[in-house]
């Protein structure tokens, strides 16, 4: 155990310094302050919190089983090299965790029942950057080498997960992506600001030397330039390996919709998040100098918040349909269920409003086409359903309206039609417990066959995934699996 007395020495959680909000809305970094000499002393206070408890829940909060009270352990002693290590026996990827989750390890975590919970995900980014700094993270070479090959379809963070495990024992792996940069949603959907792309390129550094292969623009079971047939990806890889993501957005299908200026929230995110990257791009979607109003009031609304904020907006406004989430645990949210909370993300912290119970009804639309207001009503429950009050409508001016509502499935043009793979009713790929969908030799995990979800469950399953291949491959496999097929978070 860490420190016999550390939860009750240290009781309050302590968490790295935000940079100014002013300060932070001139530029795109990451909104933390650069860690400095003496924080690391902190996080190791932190870790000494731990109890390492007889059963540790944060081990079951997390979806990849990472080994908290042990690296928690290892830093609190001061002993990072190791901790790097049994950190990445379970995870990857750390640093995208670390910075991006919304951490259902801390939300389990005993300590958490009467105190503030361990501060687990800064322990783990913490680790994972100094170990970046001190040069132990090197590629990991396979013992041998197989024979056999897989291809990997999508770049993010499933892809990512299955084809470093797959390469590591031993596969020659190619990961196809149709885009011009490696990442997925890490790249182009989450915000620099949340998560500095070069955290993504020094990873991909380490999976290059380790001997996978990436090959961008490639659109696979595509028609345009540079896209590649399903037939011929099958003929020339003795496994493929589907993880193309969610990218088929929920739209909102009211009066005025055909308005210019409305547009799907990831429209705009790409398209941010490529201008950050250096691209110079006609005719950008901008929120600068407009009213924006952003309808979904998740992760996505809160990612177009931030950047429409960079972006100099006028005002912006964020729609919920529901009611504002509690600030507390509820009775049917117990311990250690990850809780659904009213969040302040550090979006939200920047500025604009927010709004629930606000049902959209329509568009107000001007005359040159483009849209000039939203009419929303109050939202009354129903029969269990979401619908607006007769009569309670006003408007809201907006030059800028972005849909953040959700995703509905993976695309089925193209890969999924031509593969002739089975979808679920709710339009996600069907797969065994083998991860194996209904076209033998072709696998799949993340949000293409879960359904959107994060990017912890996208690696756990990416690394169960390249299990049940290395298995169908060698009759056989040493890989771990965190998760079975279509395990949940716990519920009640
Ligand atoms: C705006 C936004 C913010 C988010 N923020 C968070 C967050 O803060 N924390 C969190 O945990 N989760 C977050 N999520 C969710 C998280 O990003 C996803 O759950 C995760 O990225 C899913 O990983 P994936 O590998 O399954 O798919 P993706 O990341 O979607 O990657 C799929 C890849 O497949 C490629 N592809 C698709 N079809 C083809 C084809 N035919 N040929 C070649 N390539 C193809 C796509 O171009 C894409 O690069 C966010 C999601 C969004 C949209
Ligand atoms: S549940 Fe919390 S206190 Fe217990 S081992 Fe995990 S991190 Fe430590």
């Amino acid at each position: 155990m860490a420190d016999p007395r550390g939860f009750l020495r240290t009781r309050d959680r302590e968490l790295p310094t935000r940079r100014p909000v002013p300060v932070r809305l001139m530029d795109w970094r990451e909104v933390y302050e650069a860690r400095e000499k003496g924080t690391l002393d902190v996080v190791s206070r932190q870790a000494g919190r731990c109890m390492n408890c007889g059963i540790p829940f944060c081990h079951q909060g997390c979806p990849l089983g990472n080994l908290i009270p042990e690296w928690n352990d290892l830093v609190y002693r001061g002993d990072w090299e190791e901790a790097i290590e049994r950190l990445h026996a379970t995870n990857n990827f750390p640093e995208f965790t670390g910075r991006a989750c919304p951490a259902p390890c801390e939300s389990s975590c005993v300590l958490g029942i009467n105190q503030p919970a361990v501060t687990i995900k800064n322990v783990e980014v913490s680790i994972v950057d100094r170990a970046f700094e001190e040069g132990w993270v090197q590629p990991v070479e396979a013992p041998r080498q197989t024979g056999r090959s897989v291809a990997v379809v999508g770049s993010g963070p499933a892809g990512l997960a299955a084809a470093q495990q797959l390469t590591r024992a031993g596969h020659s792996v190619v990961v196809f992506e149709r885009d011009d940069r490696l990442g997925g949603l890490l790249r182009y959907g989450i915000p620099e600001f949340k998560l500095e792309k070069r955290h993504i390129e020094r990873r991909l550094e380490q999976m290059r030397a380790e001997g996978t292969r990436f090959r961008t623009g490639v659109d696979v079971g595509g028609s345009g330039e540079g896209a590649i047939s399903v037939e011929d990806l099958r003929a020339r890889f003795d496994a493929v390996v589907v993880t193309t993501g969610a990218s088929r957005p929920r739209d909102l299908p009211v009066p005025g919709r055909e308005a210019t200026g409305i547009h799907p929230a990831m429209d705009y995110l790409t398209q941010a998040n490529r201008q950050v990257e250096g691209d110079t791009l006609e005719d950008a979607i901008s929120a600068e100098g407009k009213d924006v109003v952003i309808i979904g009031g998740g992760d996505t609304g809160a990612d177009c918040l931030g950047t429409a904020l960079r972006q100099g907006a006028r005002s912006v406004t964020t729609l919920a349909i529901g009611t504002q989430p509690p600030t507390e645990r509820t009775e049917d949210q117990p311990w250690p269920m990850h809780p659904v909370l009213f969040e302040v993300s550090t979006a939200h912290e920047e500025g604009g409003d927010r709004s629930f119970l606000a049902s959209t009804t329509g568009f107000e639309v001007g005359e040159d086409g483009g849209v000039t207001g939203l009419k929303v009503a109050r939202t009354q429950y129903r029969d269990g359903k979401r619908l607006p009050t007769p009569g309670t409508d006003t408007v809201l001016p907006a030059t800028l309206v972005l849909i953040a509502m959700g995703f509905t499935g993976p695309q089925q043009e193209g890969l999924v039609d031509t593969l002739g793979i089975e979808l679920d009713g709710r339009g996600n790929i069907v797969h065994d417990q083998e991860w194996e969908t209904s076209v033998p030799g072709v696998f799949t995990a993340g949000d293409c066959a879960r359904g959107q979800s994060l990017i912890v469950w996208a690696i756990a399953e990416g690394r169960s995934c390249a299990a049940a291949v290395d298995r169908h491959l060698m009759g056989g496999t040493n890989l771990p699996a965190p998760v079975r097929s279509g395990e949940r978070a716990i519920a009640v």
